[in-house]
């Protein structure tokens, strides 16, 4: 249908962005092409080491999924975004394709090997996340094309990651974010990832914070550097949820203690991450 009807359509999933946005006027398509009639494209499915999200899965579903849960940061997102309605209906795949710089989803999996599966009639083809959403509320696909599923890549030992939002309140999306994922070989970080949201145009890897954690034994001084680079990094714009300085200064501690709780998962530890509220 979609490549029927051409670029004055527009897929319809959980709605949770589509319609506010219609309502507010700024999109306005003449035709719907509802993917909720289609089967088989919500699932969350453990495969050949990786976990795969059909487009169509609601946020709900991965929060409440035993898969999922073995990533635990893909379960503080899922659990943390909006209001119980909002979960019910939005969907993992609705929200990468809307790039909305606020949405969490992009902000997690920047931190994960993550690929984008997109379909046309014309075939199939799988994009990396961090080269997927261009700039806010763009990405890759073309008109004709849906994105049919993301595909995770299950953490390594000793590897454990975190998700941490500041939120005025439940139903609104977060003044800023820090999503962080850390491999550890005794007390030294091998490997850190490192992603910043809602400070930028579309989430932030933030490579310079990366680096300093990198090779580096996990202390408040590494710590301390890794969350200024990030504080750097930010790239905020002013608006009804805080300043620009405020913005800096929120994401820098974000950085600090989701390194902490990363750390802790990657030492085995179970550890409940919820996100914090004014
Ligand atoms: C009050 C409120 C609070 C919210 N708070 C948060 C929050 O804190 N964090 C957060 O992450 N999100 C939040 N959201 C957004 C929510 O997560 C949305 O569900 C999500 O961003 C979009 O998913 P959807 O399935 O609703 O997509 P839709 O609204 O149905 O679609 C969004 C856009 O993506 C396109 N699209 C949808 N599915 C596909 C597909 N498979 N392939 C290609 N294009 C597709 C549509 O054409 C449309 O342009 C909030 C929404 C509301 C209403």
């Amino acid at each position: 249908m979609l490549s029927q009807i051409g670029d004055e359509a527009k897929l319809l999933a959980g709605g949770q962005s589509l319609i506010p946005l219609m309502k507010l006027r700024f999109a306005n398509p003449q035709h719907l092409v509802d993917l909720n009639f289609i089967p088989g494209i919500s699932y969350i499915k453990e495969e050949n080491g990786t976990l795969q999200f059909g487009a169509l899965t609601r946020h709900a579903e991965i929060e409440n999924s035993a898969v999922a849960a073995k990533l635990p940061i893909i379960h503080d997102c899922a659990a943390g975004i909006a209001d119980v309605q909002v979960r019910n209906r939005g969907t993992i795949g609705g929200s990468i394709a809307v790039a909305d710089p606020s949405d969490d989803w992009a902000t997690v999996l920047l931190t994960q090997t993550a690929e984008v599966r997109c379909l046309s009639s014309k075939g199939e083809r799988s994009i990396p996340l961090s080269q997927f959403i261009t700039d806010a509320y763009t990405t890759v696909l073309a008109p004709d094309e849906l994105v049919s599923e993301i595909i995770v890549k299950a953490p390594g030992k000793a590897t454990g990651a975190a998700y941490l939002a500041f939120k005025r309140a439940a139903p609104v999306y977060p003044t800023a974010s820090a999503a962080v994922q850390v491999v550890m070989e005794g007390d030294v970080c091998k490997e850190a990832a490192i992603a910043l949201g809602c400070v930028g145009l579309t989430a932030i890897k933030a490579t310079a914070a990366e680096a300093e954690l990198r090779g580096q034994e996990l202390t408040h001084k590494s710590i301390a550097a890794a969350a200024e680079a990030a504080r750097t990094a930010a790239d905020p714009q002013p608006d009804m949820r805080g300043s620009v300085a405020y913005k800096r200064a929120l994401v820098a501690a974000l950085v600090k203690r989701a390194i902490a709780l990363a750390a802790r998962r990657a030492r085995g530890e179970q550890v409940e991450v919820n996100h914090i509220y004014a």
